[in-house]
């Protein structure tokens, strides 16, 4: 790492990012610690105000999207250069914790304010984004801020969806957009020479194996599926077993089935049966109806697509004398990040002598959009006992700090600082 690199990886300050993750959870503050900020409240608004503030206490240009995107932006020697961009978001889930997206917001804040202490100068601008809407529990779907800007999704068709009080949103995004009038106009898709996400891991290996920075190499994908098992139902007590259809009794038999499909010596693979619902649901009648999802993850592409493949075919096999629907509900596939940006966030980690480990996200991020519109990266930092999406969410501030100074040194040799 260069000299002055390094003087501004130093000049990452562990209190002041931890003072300002206090001052942003106090914004929509729930009992056990937690955070309640949902996309386009009154709660998100005052967070981008906050944000806002500091960004030009520093002397940082503000800009907004359609869909509320903030851009926070410090200025490159090249005017025409595209800017390497870092980032997350600031709402949270309902019952969210203090770290989730906020994370990646503050430790991006921190890496421009300590560029700036050190006077570095860099050719790119360095422009560090809160996405809208990542969280998608006001208005779904999720990661729209960034499915909006790289134009995966039209803003058109998501404007009349309603949260459940029924405000839609185009007039929720109307009052955030309004919030904040002196902000710049940023367009859709504008160009980015590199995205690099910090994020709180949300699973429990860094902790488990003493590592302070995950080096992500991409995003697992994922099937959902909903399997239904249709038989007759019967009185319990006189139906002999023979004469029956049984719909949970072979639906029961199709889940043993996957759990052999889906075993994994390396435990790379996820499975879940989350839901399962039985008709009539009586004690004394037999099952005529059984409904069960399926969520099946994976980093590998042939090995999800052929997991995917499989799913049906195995549950048939299972169904004797009932018939069988089995309905695809979600479909991503994996996305593997840049090496350039996986190897400079890598190289980082080793220059600053913290131990680190690749691996890839377990969960979605706003980074799975940013790969598909420029080479991207993401870095994560150990959380407590890998609980999130939960009020006791928790993480040290040393490791925060860690992932601060990774970033700063990961952005800076994207940015290409001037000699
Ligand atoms: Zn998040």
């Amino acid at each position: 790492m260069r000299e002055a690199d390094r003087d501004a990886v130093d000049r990452v300050r562990e209190q002041r990012l931890w003072q300002r993750l206090a001052d942003m959870a106090r914004i929509g503050a729930i009992p056990g610690n937690g955070v309640n900020r949902a996309a386009f409240s009154a709660e998100d608004i005052a967070a981008r105000k906050l944000l806002i503030s500091w960004a030009r206490a520093r002397g940082f240009t503000v800009a907004i999207d359609v869909i509320g995107n903030l851009f926070i932006r410090r200025a490159g020697t090249d005017p025409h250069a595209a800017p390497v961009m870092t980032g997350s978001h600031m709402d949270s889930q309902p019952r969210g914790g203090r770290f989730d997206g906020i994370y990646g917001v503050l430790a991006g804040l921190e890496a421009l304010e300590a560029m700036e202490e050190a006077g570095i100068k860099t050719r790119r601008p360095v422009e560090l984004v809160a996405w809208s809407n990542e969280e998608g529990g006001r208005f779904p779907p999720c990661t729209m801020g960034s499915a909006v800007f790289t134009t995966a999704m039209p803003l058109a068709e998501l404007l009349e969806v309603k949260d459940d009080a029924g405000i839609a949103l185009k007039d929720a995004l109307a009052q955030t957009l309004a919030a904040m009038p002196a902000a710049e106009k940023r367009e859709l898709n504008a160009p980015a020479a590199a995205y690099i996400e910090a994020h709180i891991e949300q699973g429990p290996l860094l902790e488990q194996e003493g590592k302070t920075i995950g080096v992500v190499t991409g995003i697992q994908g994922l099937r959902w599926f909903n399997v239904e098992f249709f038989g007759e139902t019967a009185h319990a007590g006189t139906t002999p077993l023979a004469a029956r259809q049984d719909a949970l009794r072979e639906a029961i038999a199709a889940i043993g089935a996957l759990h052999e499909l889906t075993r994994d010596a390396s435990d790379t693979l996820r499975f879940t049966i989350g839901r399962l619902l039985v008709r009539p649901n009586s004690p004394n009648s037999v099952p005529s109806h059984v409904m069960f999802s399926v969520d099946v993850r994976h980093p590998d592409t042939g090995t999800i697509a052929r997991m995917g493949e499989a799913i049906e075919p195995t549950v048939r096999k299972a169904a004797t004398r009932c018939s069988v629907r089995v309905t695809p509900t979600l479909r991503d596939d994996p996305c593997a990040f840049d090496p350039s940006v996986v190897d400079c966030v890598e190289r980082a980690a080793q220059a600053l002598k913290l131990a680190h480990r690749r691996m890839p996200s377990g969960a979605s991020h706003d980074a799975m959009y940013m790969a598909r519109v420029c080479p991207t990266g993401m870095i994560f930092v150990p959380c407590e006992r890998g609980i999130s999406h939960n009020e006791a969410e928790n993480a040290r501030p040393e490791d925060l700090a860690a992932g601060a100074r990774v970033l700063t040194a990961a952005l800076l040799e994207l940015a290409a600082p001037v000699r």
